[in-house]
């Protein structure tokens, strides 16, 4: 590759970055919105969470905002959550990061979808414990259309895709009897549809098992009790986006069990 091609990259994976931040600030805007039950837009400006003072455009600039004003409200001083940076950061950070594996491709269009809804509604339920059926759907309903592109066999991964992650935690909330929720059930079926059920099954597996390795220690340190509420959302979003990442690989090592020819990601 050429010294210009090198330079492309990088001013493409800088734009992917921004562009990342600005996302993560409106779905965290949108998330608390949604969640104290305001209107995503119209009259309604951002305001400090504290003082009420409404925010100009220099108080709202991803990151840059957060950082030149030492994380503290330029009117009453008072800090700003940590999840307006957090928001913007990990948008910025995995959407750069998501470009940086795939390129301009239906597969990073597809991983976008995944990346942002799973933002939107992992802030959602560690909020108030709840997953908000349209949005846990929406990208499902999305990254169908997006299939449609990739032909019968895209449709119909996407469709088992669905059917595995609601299935799959439907079953463990029969089994259980209340161990998780609906919410996540609708979760999965979304992502489940976007990504198609082999990026699904592994991204149920990589989900348990960083839930496993985080709520069960704190289980054995009596901080939780077996009956205490932990949103579980978030940690099948991370193993979702985990498996943007990984998941080709995945396939590549135990493809040979799932069957098929695998026309590659996103159609696969
Ligand atoms: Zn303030």
């Amino acid at each position: 590759m050429g010294v210009a091609g090198g330079y492309n990259i990088i001013i493409s994976i800088l734009f992917a970055f921004a562009a990342g931040t600005c996302a993560g600030s409106f779905i965290n805007a949108a998330a608390m919105r949604t969640v104290a039950e305001k209107k995503w837009w119209g009259s309604e400006r951002s305001v400090c969470d504290k003082c009420g003072h409404v925010l100009g455009s220099l108080d709202l600039v991803p990151i840059a905002s957060y950082v030149l004003l030492g994380g503290k409200c330029r009117y009453c001083k008072t800090p700003i959550k940590p999840r307006h940076f957090v928001a913007e950061m990990v948008s910025g950070i995995l959407s750069a990061a998501l470009f940086w594996r795939w390129g301009f491709s239906a597969a990073f269009g597809m991983s976008l979808i995944v990346l942002w809804f799973s933002l939107f509604n992992s802030l959602t339920d560690f909020d108030n414990g709840y997953i908000y059926d349209i949005w846990a759907l929406a990208p499902g309903v999305i990254g169908l259309l997006v299939r449609v592109s990739g032909g019968w066999p895209a449709i119909i991964s996407g469709l088992l895709g669905a059917a595995l992650g609601f299935g799959f935690i439907a079953l463990i909330i029969i089994v259980s009897r209340g161990g998780m929720g609906w919410g996540d059930a609708m979760l999965m079926a979304g992502i489940g549809a976007a990504v198609g059920w082999k990026y699904c099954a592994f991204g149920l597996y990589v989900g348990f098992l960083v839930g496993g390795i985080v709520v069960v220690p704190l289980m054995l340190a009596k901080k939780l009790k077996r009956k205490d509420a932990v949103p579980l959302g978030p940690f099948l979003a991370i193993g979702s986006v985990t498996v943007l990442f990984i998941g080709d690989a995945l396939v590549r090592r135990f493809g040979g069990l799932m069957g098929g020819v695998y026309p590659g990601w996103p159609w696969g």
